[in-house]
């Protein structure tokens, strides 16, 4: 249970005064639907109001506090016009300037004869000294509301700054003083203040030094951050290793057969990697590795061999993936790699139901299943396994950890497989894992001929489109990549479709359409007749992102390449150069070019290696957004920023595990305090694994 004194803090932000409905929606869009979240949601800078000059002093351009007697209201004549407020003090008149403001609204503000407090940025014009939509506008009474130093938080539109800050104000009203849950040694030696201070101090800042991310509180509260996180990993490695492992002991007889009977040879790595992973299975221990590897790599099949060793123990394995059309796709793959070997595979997403699915999981109970393949239906209450000995999941980075862990608890001892395509910076690692072992597959399939990748603006279209016309021609299959981007997912699926609805006119029957918002069977019907026959150019919004395994397909046109980020257009790309043909991928993108899209598509140019390519994305970015954090799954993480809270990561880690040591139950008065902070975080989760006694 959550501690009382907390509660105030996670209630919903319309429980705020002044905030309904309307506004609570608004700040969901921001990402702050509980109240606690608007306590996270940091200044990015500030507006010094205590420059307090007289009317004549005030100077064009500067931001001013002017206090003045309204006289005279203005009233527009038609709507175009403002509706001008004119106020004075003894040396002149100020000119308050609204645009379609309501007049009644104005009226109730600025009542004539009335002394008011008046803020905003001043400027001269026609000879008039004036303020259009004052940011403040208060009664003397009402002074002290006027912070001297106003802190700037980011918005979303229809969000005004005064709402906000009027509820972050708000909000930290509620947040109470808790007990210390850092060693106090640390915080002494940091200089760094007590929780409740740090969170009070970095929403008034004084100076543009107090935003620097170096300052001690908030350095603090970064660490807070961090040390939940390593905590939350720690309690649920405990958990883990707890549940005692179990040895798979393989002679590998079933694999070696299914591999000898592979179309291509193993990389080295790969082989390396099956080596890896078959021997933390016979160990005793629970394995928790990672398997990373470039898109294209080769990781199903080192996933499949994995897999066998476990049922040739006469156990069965799970593979989790995280769309239904990637655990089709793998369904399909595996049941045909694995042909001919007797091995029984099964498909368990959300799409599998009624009489079917009762007979599947019948299945499974019985181990009439060795192998099952599925989305996160695979651990639904109600799925049963006889003997659930290896879970791999899939393109990890879209699970949470939680989840991870709820698949593992469907059997004893489950030893779990995590595979990822994305390579991750070592820092990003130990937030979203802890310390797991990993294995790198870092070749690729020998025969892959190297993809060209060109860059192109978008007025060449024409050319692009007869380029397409001739792959076409010669037999290639094309994906067209129309971007997606959540927030205007409407406008861009338009745009996805006129540009289907253009080349359909063009190329005729053999254009097909994919985007997210089609029903499952439709999208996976007209990705059957993309890898089949049919369909020769796809067009396709980001659904294709992950996975998608066609390898006729050598040219990829990606449409406003300039708004994807680094990582995801490799990943796209990688769809591409799949086969033993030279593959060519077209970005387009939109001028003018900013620095940082300019720097993503030079290196795209330039390299093919996911490692390296995820270490520049950290640098362009900022470890915040390397991932895609949102859709990621990852820790997001709200105040520390590993580009440059790093070194604090590393002593979270070191304090995690010295906490684990000596109090592992959290029993001590620390200890009760760290449960206060795991709840504040939001690791819910990890309190549940908290040993207790
Ligand atoms: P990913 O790592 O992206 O999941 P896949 O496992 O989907 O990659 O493999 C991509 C393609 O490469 C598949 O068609 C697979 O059969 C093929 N493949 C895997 N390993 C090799 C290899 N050693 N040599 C040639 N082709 C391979
Ligand atoms: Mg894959």
């Amino acid at each position: 249970m959550r501690p009382t004194p907390l509660n105030p803090l996670f209630a919903p932000v319309t429980a705020l005064k002044g905030v309904g409905p309307r506004l609570g929606k608004l700040f969901e869009k921001l990402g702050a639907p509980l109240v606690v979240d608007l306590l996270w949601h940091l200044p990015t800078g500030l507006i010094d109001r205590r420059h307090q000059p007289k009317v004549i002093e005030a100077k064009d351009g500067e931001i001013a506090t002017i206090t003045v007697t309204v006289d005279q209201h203005q009233k527009p004549h038609n709507p175009r016009q403002p509706y001008r407020v004119r106020c004075r003090d003894e040396t002149g008149f100020l000119f308050l300037v609204f645009f379609h403001v309501r007049g009644d609204w104005i009226e109730q503000q600025l009542p004539i004869g009335e002394t008011r407090i008046v803020s905003g940025k001043v400027e001269h014009y026609n000879n008039q000294i004036q303020i259009t939509h004052p940011d403040h506008i208060v009664a003397p009474a009402e002074g002290e509301t006027l912070k001297p130093i106003e802190p700037v938080y980011g918005l979303t539109q229809g969000l005004t700054p005064r709402v906000l800050g009027r509820a972050i104000d708000a909000a930290l009203a509620r947040a109470p003083a808790l007990p210390e849950w850092l060693d106090p040694a640390y915080v002494k030696k940091q200089k760094w203040p007590p929780w409740r201070e740090a969170l009070s101090a970095v929403h008034a800042p004084e100076s543009d030094d107090a935003l620097s991310p170096l300052t001690p509180p908030r350095q603090r509260l970064a660490f807070d951050e961090l040390l939940a996180n390593q905590l939350a990993l720690a309690l649920m490695r405990e958990h883990v290793k707890r549940v005692a492992g179990r040895a798979i002991v393989a002679k590998g007889n079933l694999r070696r057969k299914v591999l000898a009977g592979l179309p291509f040879s193993l990389t080295r790595s790969q082989q390396a990697a099956i080596e890896e992973i078959a021997n933390d299975m016979r160990q005793p221990m629970r394995m928790m590795r990672l398997l990373q590897g470039d898109v294209g790599s080769g990781k199903t099949v080192v996933a499949l061999a994995a897999m066998l060793d476990a049922v040739e123990t006469g156990a069965q394995a799970a593979f989790m993936a995280p769309t239904e059309l990637l655990a089709r796709q793998h369904h399909a793959t595996l049941t045909q790699l694995a042909q001919g070997s007797g091995v029984r595979i099964a498909l368990l997403t959300g799409r599998e139901k009624g009489k079917p699915r009762t007979q599947l999981l019948h299945l499974l109970a019985q181990g009439d299943v060795d192998i099952v393949v599925g989305t996160h239906a695979l651990f639904s209450d109600d799925v049963e396994y006889k003997d659930l000995a290896l879970a791999i999941v899939d393109e990890q980075h879209r699970f949470g950890v939680e989840q991870r862990m709820l698949l593992a608890d469907k059997g004893k001892g489950v030893d779990i497989l995590v595979m990822t395509a994305t390579p991750i910076p070592r820092t990003l690692m130990l937030t979203a894992y802890g310390d797991l072992d990993s294995s790198r597959l870092t070749e690729k399939p020998a025969g892959r001929k190297p993809i060209k990748t060109v860059t192109m603006p978008i007025e060449r279209l024409q050319e692009v489109i007869a380029a397409v016309d001739r792959a076409l021609k010669s037999g290639t299959k094309i994906y067209w990549i129309c971007p997606l981007v959540e927030e205007s997912e409407l406008i861009d699926l338009k745009a996805a479709t006129d540009r289907f609805n253009e080349l359909q006119k063009r190329f005729g029957e053999r254009v097909g359409l994919v985007h997210g918002q089609m029903k499952g069977e439709e999208r996976d019907r007209v990705m059957e007749q993309f890898a089949g026959a049919g369909i020769d150019l796809l067009v396709a919004t980001t659904v294709v992102e992950v996975g998608v395994d066609v390898p006729e397909a050598t040219v990829m046109v990606i449409e406003h390449a300039e708004r994807f980020g680094l990582a995801q257009l490799h990943q796209l790309r990688g769809r591409i150069g799949r086969s033993d043909q030279a593959s060519s991928c077209l970005l387009l993108y939109t001028p003018p070019l900013g620095e940082t899209a300019k720097a993503r598509l030079t290196i795209l140019r330039e390299s093919d290696d996911g490692f390296r390519i995820a270490e520049e994305d950290l640098r362009l970015r900022g470890a915040g957004e390397v991932l895609g954090t949102k859709q990621s799954g990852l820790p997001e993480m709200k105040l520390a920023d590993l580009a440059v809270h790093g070194e604090l990561l590393a002593v979270a880690r070191d304090d995690a595990q010295l906490i684990m040591t000596r109090d592992p139950s959290l029993a001590s008065p620390r200890g009760e305090a760290l449960r206060t902070l795991l709840y504040l975080f939001g690791r819910d989760q990890a309190v549940r694994y908290i040993r207790s006694g």
